[in-house]
């Protein structure tokens, strides 16, 4: 029995895990695949995502997995045209501590998520897809293929 049941350890809901387990709620996360998705698909953080993952417990890991993003070059023809930069970081940050995106593989974002959820007595159950849920006034069951 669990207070919340959270379907998928994305990002989201890795996050969402880790915010419920800091504040006692005994929650589930579930997986359908056997482990966390291994590809890179985000290429790195926001300055706000990087806020709220400071408040998760996990900025610093996050910033030593990272680094500012690089240059972006520009080519034709196989000869390189210039360069620029691919955020203007002429804007002020306002109250924010942070003025530029962070770059960070959204594997490792979600490694350390889920590392940091393991350390907050947090689970993720892998290799199970949430097929339907029925609800009554106990409480919602969930089924797994
Ligand atoms: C090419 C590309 C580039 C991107 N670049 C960036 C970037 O630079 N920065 C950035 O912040 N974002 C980026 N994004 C967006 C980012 O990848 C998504 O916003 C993020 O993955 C969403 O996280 P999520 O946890 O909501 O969903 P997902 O990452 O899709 O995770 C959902 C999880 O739920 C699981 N699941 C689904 N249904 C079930 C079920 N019935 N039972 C059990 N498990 C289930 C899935 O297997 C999956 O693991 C990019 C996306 C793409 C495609």
């Amino acid at each position: 029995m669990y207070d919340v049941l959270v379907i998928g350890a994305g990002p989201t809901g890795l996050a969402l895990a880790v915010d419920l387990a800091r504040r006692g709620v005994r929650a589930l996360v579930v997986e359908r695949a056997e482990g966390l998705f291994p590809g890179s698909r985000g290429k790195g953080v926001q300055p706000r995502t990087r806020e709220v993952l400071d408040d998760l417990g996990v900025g610093e890991a996050i910033a030593a997995a990272g680094g500012p993003y690089p240059v972006a070059m520009v080519w034709q023809d196989g000869v390189r045209q210039g360069e620029h930069q691919m955020f203007d970081d002429s804007e002020e940050p306002g109250d924010s501590p942070y003025r530029e995106p962070w770059m960070v593989p959204q594997w490792r974002t979600q490694q350390i998520l889920a590392a940091r959820l393991a350390e907050l007595g947090g689970e993720v159950a892998f290799g199970r897809e949430l097929v339907g849920i029925t609800q009554d006034g106990e409480g919602v069951t969930a089924d797994f293929a």
